[in-house]
Protein backbone atom coordinates (compact mmCIF):
# COMPACT_ATOMS: atom_id res chain seq x y z
CA UNK A 1 0.00 0.00 0.00
CA UNK A 2 2.03 3.24 -0.73
CA UNK A 3 1.40 6.11 1.59
CA UNK A 4 -0.35 9.42 0.56
CA UNK A 5 3.14 11.08 -0.04
CA UNK A 6 4.31 8.46 -2.28
CA UNK A 7 0.80 8.23 -4.22
CA UNK A 8 1.45 12.21 -4.35
CA UNK A 9 4.81 11.93 -6.20
CA UNK A 10 3.93 9.49 -8.70
CA UNK A 11 0.89 11.21 -9.71
CA UNK A 12 1.77 14.84 -9.74
CA UNK A 13 3.31 17.03 -12.39
CA UNK A 14 7.12 17.23 -12.84
CA UNK A 15 8.63 20.26 -14.38
CA UNK A 16 11.77 18.73 -16.51
CA UNK A 17 14.32 21.34 -16.09
CA UNK A 18 16.88 20.04 -18.34
CA UNK A 19 16.51 18.05 -21.80
CA UNK A 20 18.73 17.76 -25.26
CA UNK A 21 15.41 16.78 -26.60
CA UNK A 22 15.65 16.32 -30.85
CA UNK A 23 12.82 17.48 -32.44
CA UNK A 24 9.09 15.70 -33.19
CA UNK A 25 10.26 15.09 -36.64
CA UNK A 26 13.60 13.59 -35.69
CA UNK A 27 12.33 10.84 -33.16
CA UNK A 28 9.79 9.96 -35.61
CA UNK A 29 12.62 9.27 -38.58
CA UNK A 30 15.07 7.57 -35.82
CA UNK A 31 15.35 3.83 -36.66
CA UNK A 32 13.17 1.76 -34.25
CA UNK A 33 14.79 -0.47 -31.88
CA UNK A 34 14.39 -1.62 -28.31
CA UNK A 35 18.42 -1.35 -27.55
CA UNK A 36 18.76 2.55 -28.72
CA UNK A 37 15.31 2.95 -26.98
CA UNK A 38 16.42 1.38 -23.47
CA UNK A 39 20.14 2.29 -23.34
CA UNK A 40 19.81 5.70 -24.59
CA UNK A 41 21.43 8.23 -23.05
CA UNK A 42 24.27 7.43 -20.58
CA UNK A 43 24.64 3.86 -19.89
CA UNK A 44 27.17 3.15 -22.40
CA UNK A 45 29.53 5.63 -20.08
CA UNK A 46 29.12 3.41 -17.64
CA UNK A 47 29.77 0.23 -19.86
CA UNK A 48 32.97 1.46 -21.13
CA UNK A 49 34.09 2.85 -17.53
CA UNK A 50 33.35 -1.35 -16.32
CA UNK A 51 35.38 -2.51 -19.22
CA UNK A 52 33.16 -3.15 -22.55
CA UNK A 53 34.96 -2.52 -25.73
CA UNK A 54 34.07 0.76 -27.38
CA UNK A 55 33.16 -1.19 -30.69
CA UNK A 56 30.41 -3.29 -28.55
CA UNK A 57 28.70 -0.14 -27.04
CA UNK A 58 28.85 1.42 -30.17
CA UNK A 59 27.68 -1.10 -32.16
CA UNK A 60 24.88 -1.14 -29.31
CA UNK A 61 22.94 2.01 -30.59
CA UNK A 62 23.52 0.83 -34.66
CA UNK A 63 19.91 -0.45 -35.44
CA UNK A 64 20.65 -2.00 -38.63
CA UNK A 65 22.00 -4.95 -36.88
CA UNK A 66 21.10 -7.85 -34.88
CA UNK A 67 18.98 -6.95 -31.55
CA UNK A 68 20.19 -10.68 -29.76
CA UNK A 69 24.11 -10.12 -30.86
CA UNK A 70 24.37 -6.73 -29.49
CA UNK A 71 23.10 -7.36 -26.65
CA UNK A 72 25.22 -10.48 -26.43
CA UNK A 73 28.34 -8.13 -26.84
CA UNK A 74 27.82 -6.09 -23.87
CA UNK A 75 25.89 -8.35 -21.54
CA UNK A 76 29.37 -9.29 -19.51
CA UNK A 77 29.43 -5.54 -18.64
CA UNK A 78 25.72 -4.93 -18.41
CA UNK A 79 25.69 -7.33 -15.58
CA UNK A 80 28.26 -4.91 -13.98
CA UNK A 81 26.56 -2.00 -14.17
CA UNK A 82 22.72 -2.80 -13.52
CA UNK A 83 22.41 -1.14 -10.48
CA UNK A 84 23.88 2.10 -11.15
CA UNK A 85 21.73 4.96 -11.30
CA UNK A 86 22.46 4.92 -15.44
CA UNK A 87 21.68 1.13 -15.42
CA UNK A 88 18.09 1.58 -13.09
CA UNK A 89 16.98 3.63 -15.60
CA UNK A 90 17.96 1.12 -18.40
CA UNK A 91 16.15 -1.00 -16.62
CA UNK A 92 13.23 0.82 -16.10
CA UNK A 93 12.84 2.26 -19.66
CA UNK A 94 12.68 -2.11 -20.36
CA UNK A 95 9.46 -2.12 -17.90
CA UNK A 96 7.85 0.81 -18.59
CA UNK A 97 7.97 0.48 -22.64
CA UNK A 98 8.57 -3.05 -23.37
CA UNK A 99 7.77 -5.05 -20.19
CA UNK A 100 10.23 -6.33 -20.01
CA UNK A 101 11.57 -7.67 -16.03
CA UNK A 102 14.83 -8.87 -17.08
CA UNK A 103 16.71 -7.94 -20.20
CA UNK A 104 17.35 -11.17 -22.25
CA UNK A 105 18.93 -11.52 -25.93
CA UNK A 106 15.66 -13.27 -27.05
CA UNK A 107 13.70 -11.15 -24.78
CA UNK A 108 14.54 -7.83 -26.34
CA UNK A 109 14.58 -9.54 -29.73
CA UNK A 110 10.69 -10.43 -29.40
CA UNK A 111 10.09 -6.94 -27.75
CA UNK A 112 12.43 -4.74 -30.53
CA UNK A 113 8.72 -4.79 -32.96
CA UNK A 114 7.33 -2.19 -30.87
CA UNK A 115 9.66 0.28 -31.23
CA UNK A 116 7.82 1.43 -34.46
CA UNK A 117 4.70 2.33 -32.61
CA UNK A 118 6.54 4.73 -30.28
CA UNK A 119 7.68 6.70 -32.92
CA UNK A 120 3.74 7.22 -34.76
CA UNK A 121 2.92 10.89 -34.86
CA UNK A 122 1.78 12.39 -31.32
CA UNK A 123 3.94 9.51 -29.41
CA UNK A 124 6.35 11.50 -28.25
CA UNK A 125 4.41 14.41 -26.92
CA UNK A 126 2.42 11.71 -25.52
CA UNK A 127 5.36 10.28 -23.77
CA UNK A 128 6.06 13.16 -21.94
CA UNK A 129 2.69 14.20 -21.17
CA UNK A 130 1.06 10.66 -20.22
CA UNK A 131 3.79 8.31 -19.05
CA UNK A 132 6.72 10.91 -17.84
CA UNK A 133 4.04 13.21 -16.90
CA UNK A 134 5.89 16.02 -17.15
CA UNK A 135 4.42 19.50 -16.26
CA UNK A 136 7.15 21.17 -19.06
CA UNK A 137 10.18 20.59 -21.21
CA UNK A 138 13.21 22.84 -20.59
CA UNK A 139 15.44 22.03 -23.69
CA UNK A 140 19.01 23.33 -24.48
CA UNK A 141 18.87 22.98 -28.25
CA UNK A 142 22.62 23.70 -28.60
CA UNK A 143 21.98 26.89 -30.50
CA UNK A 144 21.76 30.39 -28.94
CA UNK A 145 18.29 31.08 -30.95
CA UNK A 146 15.24 30.18 -29.98
CA UNK A 147 11.68 29.96 -32.12
CA UNK A 148 8.45 28.87 -30.41
CA UNK A 149 7.98 24.97 -30.06
CA UNK A 150 6.07 24.02 -33.64
CA UNK A 151 3.93 21.03 -31.04
CA UNK A 152 3.35 23.15 -28.10
CA UNK A 153 4.98 26.49 -26.96
CA UNK A 154 4.32 26.31 -23.24
CA UNK A 155 5.37 23.05 -22.83
CA UNK A 156 8.57 22.62 -25.09
CA UNK A 157 11.00 25.45 -23.71
CA UNK A 158 14.07 26.27 -24.95
CA UNK A 159 17.42 27.52 -23.77
CA UNK A 160 19.37 30.54 -24.96
CA UNK A 161 22.83 28.14 -25.31
CA UNK A 162 25.19 30.74 -24.09
CA UNK A 163 27.89 27.52 -23.98
CA UNK A 164 30.43 29.51 -26.98
CA UNK A 165 30.33 32.73 -25.19
CA UNK A 166 31.73 31.21 -22.35
CA UNK A 167 34.14 29.76 -23.41
CA UNK A 168 35.35 32.17 -25.68
CA UNK A 169 35.23 30.04 -28.97
CA UNK A 170 32.06 31.66 -30.36
CA UNK A 171 31.99 33.03 -34.08
CA UNK A 172 32.59 36.63 -34.18
CA UNK A 173 30.92 37.11 -37.75
CA UNK A 174 27.81 34.43 -37.18
CA UNK A 175 27.10 36.36 -34.28
CA UNK A 176 27.22 39.85 -36.02
CA UNK A 177 25.08 38.45 -38.80
CA UNK A 178 22.46 37.30 -36.60
CA UNK A 179 22.36 40.47 -34.48
CA UNK A 180 22.68 43.29 -36.98
CA UNK A 181 25.63 44.56 -35.63
CA UNK A 182 29.03 45.46 -36.81
CA UNK A 183 31.75 44.11 -34.35
CA UNK A 184 34.50 45.94 -33.89
CA UNK A 185 35.69 46.13 -29.92
CA UNK A 186 34.27 45.39 -27.01
CA UNK A 187 31.32 47.98 -27.18
CA UNK A 188 29.87 46.38 -30.35
CA UNK A 189 30.64 43.34 -29.12
CA UNK A 190 28.69 43.66 -26.12
CA UNK A 191 26.02 45.51 -27.35
CA UNK A 192 25.57 42.03 -30.38
CA UNK A 193 25.38 40.10 -27.32
CA UNK A 194 22.85 42.05 -25.57
CA UNK A 195 20.44 42.26 -28.63
CA UNK A 196 21.11 38.70 -28.96
CA UNK A 197 19.58 38.28 -25.26
CA UNK A 198 16.68 40.87 -25.93
CA UNK A 199 15.90 39.08 -29.22
CA UNK A 200 15.69 35.26 -27.82
CA UNK A 201 14.28 36.21 -24.64
CA UNK A 202 10.48 36.52 -25.30
CA UNK A 203 11.11 32.22 -26.47
CA UNK A 204 13.33 31.50 -23.83
CA UNK A 205 13.31 30.04 -20.70
CA UNK A 206 16.70 30.46 -19.86
CA UNK A 207 20.40 30.58 -21.10
CA UNK A 208 22.33 27.95 -20.38
CA UNK A 209 26.15 27.45 -20.53
CA UNK A 210 28.47 24.21 -19.82
CA UNK A 211 31.42 25.78 -20.72
CA UNK A 212 32.79 23.56 -17.77
CA UNK A 213 33.52 21.13 -20.50
CA UNK A 214 36.57 22.88 -21.98
CA UNK A 215 37.53 25.62 -19.12
CA UNK A 216 37.48 26.44 -15.53
CA UNK A 217 34.14 27.75 -13.77
CA UNK A 218 36.84 29.88 -11.77
CA UNK A 219 35.72 33.44 -13.00
CA UNK A 220 37.57 36.67 -12.94
CA UNK A 221 36.24 40.12 -13.79
CA UNK A 222 37.76 41.06 -16.83
CA UNK A 223 37.92 45.01 -18.24
CA UNK A 224 36.96 46.12 -21.90
CA UNK A 225 41.31 47.14 -22.38
CA UNK A 226 41.88 43.46 -21.71
CA UNK A 227 39.37 42.22 -23.76
CA UNK A 228 40.17 44.33 -26.59
CA UNK A 229 43.21 43.12 -28.42
CA UNK A 230 41.54 40.00 -28.05
CA UNK A 231 38.32 40.48 -29.77
CA UNK A 232 40.61 42.55 -32.42
CA UNK A 233 42.74 38.61 -32.70
CA UNK A 234 39.53 37.06 -33.38
CA UNK A 235 38.72 39.38 -35.55
CA UNK A 236 41.45 38.59 -38.10
CA UNK A 237 40.91 34.96 -37.37
CA UNK A 238 44.47 34.84 -34.96
CA UNK A 239 43.96 31.66 -32.87
CA UNK A 240 43.98 32.44 -28.98
CA UNK A 241 45.42 30.49 -26.34
CA UNK A 242 43.20 29.10 -23.73
CA UNK A 243 43.94 31.67 -21.01
CA UNK A 244 42.86 34.31 -24.21
CA UNK A 245 39.94 32.39 -24.47
CA UNK A 246 39.25 31.75 -20.81
CA UNK A 247 39.57 36.07 -20.35
CA UNK A 248 37.36 36.74 -23.66
CA UNK A 249 35.02 33.80 -21.99
CA UNK A 250 35.02 35.21 -18.71
CA UNK A 251 34.18 38.92 -20.12
CA UNK A 252 31.29 37.75 -22.07
CA UNK A 253 29.95 35.53 -19.60
CA UNK A 254 29.30 39.14 -17.21
CA UNK A 255 27.97 40.32 -20.36
CA UNK A 256 25.58 37.48 -20.69
CA UNK A 257 24.91 37.42 -16.48
CA UNK A 258 24.08 41.10 -16.95
CA UNK A 259 22.18 40.81 -19.97
CA UNK A 260 19.87 38.01 -18.70
CA UNK A 261 19.50 39.75 -15.13
CA UNK A 262 17.91 43.07 -16.84
CA UNK A 263 15.05 40.94 -18.77
CA UNK A 264 14.79 38.38 -15.83
CA UNK A 265 15.87 35.37 -17.96
CA UNK A 266 18.43 33.11 -15.72
CA UNK A 267 21.44 31.81 -16.28
CA UNK A 268 21.81 27.69 -16.11
CA UNK A 269 25.70 26.43 -15.46
CA UNK A 270 26.49 22.80 -15.91
CA UNK A 271 28.91 22.17 -12.65
CA UNK A 272 30.29 18.75 -11.44
CA UNK A 273 30.39 15.51 -13.14
CA UNK A 274 31.40 15.38 -17.30
CA UNK A 275 29.11 12.83 -19.47
CA UNK A 276 31.18 10.36 -21.56
CA UNK A 277 34.19 8.74 -20.48
CA UNK A 278 38.13 9.19 -19.87
CA UNK A 279 38.77 13.12 -19.94
CA UNK A 280 36.82 14.99 -16.63
CA UNK A 281 39.24 18.05 -15.28
CA UNK A 282 38.04 17.68 -11.79
CA UNK A 283 39.73 20.86 -11.23
CA UNK A 284 37.57 22.43 -13.44
CA UNK A 285 33.53 21.88 -12.12
CA UNK A 286 33.28 22.95 -8.79
CA UNK A 287 30.27 25.21 -8.06
CA UNK A 288 31.97 26.78 -5.63
CA UNK A 289 34.72 28.89 -8.68
CA UNK A 290 31.64 30.30 -9.42
CA UNK A 291 31.02 32.38 -6.35
CA UNK A 292 32.68 35.76 -7.56
CA UNK A 293 30.44 35.73 -11.08
CA UNK A 294 27.90 35.08 -7.66
CA UNK A 295 28.73 37.99 -6.07
CA UNK A 296 29.07 40.35 -8.97
CA UNK A 297 25.29 39.76 -10.33
CA UNK A 298 23.43 39.43 -7.18
CA UNK A 299 20.00 41.01 -9.19
CA UNK A 300 20.69 37.84 -11.80
CA UNK A 301 19.60 34.27 -11.07
CA UNK A 302 22.00 31.47 -11.42
CA UNK A 303 20.88 27.87 -11.51
CA UNK A 304 23.87 25.73 -10.93
CA UNK A 305 23.27 22.30 -12.54
CA UNK A 306 23.15 18.70 -11.64
CA UNK A 307 23.63 19.21 -7.98
CA UNK A 308 27.30 20.03 -8.89
CA UNK A 309 27.89 15.98 -7.97
CA UNK A 310 29.73 15.30 -6.43
CA UNK A 311 30.78 18.60 -5.11
CA UNK A 312 27.45 18.74 -4.03
CA UNK A 313 27.14 20.22 -0.40
CA UNK A 314 29.39 22.98 -1.89
CA UNK A 315 26.33 23.77 -4.00
CA UNK A 316 24.45 23.76 -0.56
CA UNK A 317 26.64 26.07 1.00
CA UNK A 318 26.19 28.82 -2.28
CA UNK A 319 22.44 28.16 -2.16
CA UNK A 320 22.66 28.89 1.57
CA UNK A 321 24.99 31.99 1.26
CA UNK A 322 23.56 33.75 -1.68
CA UNK A 323 20.13 34.39 -2.48
CA UNK A 324 20.33 34.78 -6.46
CA UNK A 325 21.65 30.48 -5.98
CA UNK A 326 19.51 27.89 -7.16
CA UNK A 327 20.62 24.55 -7.53
CA UNK A 328 18.91 21.93 -9.60
CA UNK A 329 19.18 18.27 -9.31
CA UNK A 330 18.41 17.41 -13.03
CA UNK A 331 20.67 14.30 -14.67
CA UNK A 332 22.23 13.74 -11.04
CA UNK A 333 19.81 11.50 -9.80
CA UNK A 334 20.92 8.92 -12.93
CA UNK A 335 24.49 9.61 -12.04
CA UNK A 336 24.50 8.91 -8.16
CA UNK A 337 20.86 8.48 -7.04
CA UNK A 338 21.86 7.73 -3.36
CA UNK A 339 24.16 10.96 -3.18
CA UNK A 340 21.17 13.03 -4.53
CA UNK A 341 18.61 11.05 -2.15
CA UNK A 342 20.82 12.52 0.71
CA UNK A 343 21.22 15.78 -1.17
CA UNK A 344 17.95 16.48 -1.24
CA UNK A 345 17.61 15.82 2.50
CA UNK A 346 20.91 17.48 3.53
CA UNK A 347 19.25 20.57 1.55
CA UNK A 348 16.22 20.88 3.13
CA UNK A 349 17.84 21.53 6.82
CA UNK A 350 20.50 23.71 5.19
CA UNK A 351 19.11 26.00 2.39
CA UNK A 352 15.74 27.45 1.65
CA UNK A 353 13.02 24.73 -0.17
CA UNK A 354 12.06 26.85 -2.40
CA UNK A 355 15.84 27.44 -4.37
CA UNK A 356 15.66 24.07 -5.39
CA UNK A 357 14.59 22.05 -8.81
CA UNK A 358 14.60 18.42 -8.87
CA UNK A 359 14.29 16.65 -12.45
CA UNK A 360 15.51 16.92 -15.57
CA UNK A 361 17.04 13.57 -17.79
CA UNK A 362 19.49 15.36 -19.63
CA UNK A 363 18.25 13.39 -23.05
CA UNK A 364 17.90 13.41 -26.41
CA UNK A 365 14.82 10.83 -26.80
CA UNK A 366 11.85 10.93 -25.01
CA UNK A 367 11.62 6.98 -23.81
CA UNK A 368 15.25 8.12 -21.97
CA UNK A 369 13.53 11.00 -20.53
CA UNK A 370 10.34 9.47 -19.15
CA UNK A 371 12.38 6.65 -17.41
CA UNK A 372 14.60 8.94 -15.74
CA UNK A 373 11.48 10.73 -14.29
CA UNK A 374 10.26 8.42 -13.15
CA UNK A 375 13.84 6.86 -11.51
CA UNK A 376 13.83 10.83 -9.87
CA UNK A 377 10.31 10.09 -8.77
CA UNK A 378 11.09 7.05 -7.06
CA UNK A 379 14.15 8.16 -5.55
CA UNK A 380 12.63 11.37 -4.34
CA UNK A 381 9.90 9.65 -2.09
CA UNK A 382 12.77 7.80 -1.12
CA UNK A 383 14.28 11.21 0.34
CA UNK A 384 10.93 12.63 1.78
CA UNK A 385 9.70 9.41 3.02
CA UNK A 386 13.02 9.05 5.58
CA UNK A 387 12.15 12.93 6.56
CA UNK A 388 8.51 11.75 7.27
CA UNK A 389 9.93 8.12 9.03
CA UNK A 390 12.58 9.66 11.01
CA UNK A 391 10.27 12.42 12.47
CA UNK A 392 11.80 15.37 11.41
CA UNK A 393 8.30 16.57 8.86
CA UNK A 394 4.93 15.64 8.95
CA UNK A 395 3.62 13.47 5.60
CA UNK A 396 1.64 16.48 5.28
CA UNK A 397 4.92 18.48 5.40
CA UNK A 398 6.70 16.25 2.67
CA UNK A 399 3.92 16.41 0.43
CA UNK A 400 3.99 20.34 0.61
CA UNK A 401 7.84 20.29 -0.21
CA UNK A 402 7.65 17.84 -2.82
CA UNK A 403 4.97 20.17 -4.93
CA UNK A 404 7.55 22.77 -4.52
CA UNK A 405 9.96 20.82 -5.49
CA UNK A 406 8.67 18.76 -8.63
CA UNK A 407 7.49 21.96 -9.82
CA UNK A 408 6.44 25.20 -8.08
CA UNK A 409 9.72 25.82 -7.62
CA UNK A 410 10.66 25.86 -11.39
CA UNK A 411 7.70 27.64 -12.05
CA UNK A 412 9.15 30.29 -9.68
CA UNK A 413 12.12 30.70 -10.78
CA UNK A 414 11.73 30.32 -14.64
CA UNK A 415 8.27 32.51 -14.57
CA UNK A 416 6.36 30.55 -15.72
ZN1 LIG B 1 22.81 18.61 -20.63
Amino acid sequence: MPTDLAQFIATSPLADTHEHQNSEAAWQASPPDVLCDVFDHYSDSDLVSAGAPQSATAALFDASRDVADRFRAIEPWWQHIQHTGYGEAVRIAARLFYDLEELTPSGLAAANNRAATYRQPGQRDRIFREIARLDHVQIDHFSSFCQPDPVDPSFYRYDISWAGFSGGGFGIGSLAAATDTEITGPESLRAALGELVVRNAPHAVAAKSQHAYERTLAWQERDDAEVAPLIAAKLHGTPLSREQLNALGDWCLAVGAEACGAVGLPVKIHTGHWAGNGGMKTEYVRPGLLSPLLARYPGTRFVLMHAGWPYSEELIALAKHFANVVGDCCWAWSMAPLSVRDFIRHWLHAAPLNKLLTFGGDTGWPISSAAYAHQARAWLTRALQAEVDEGLMSEAQAISAAGRLMVANACEVFGL
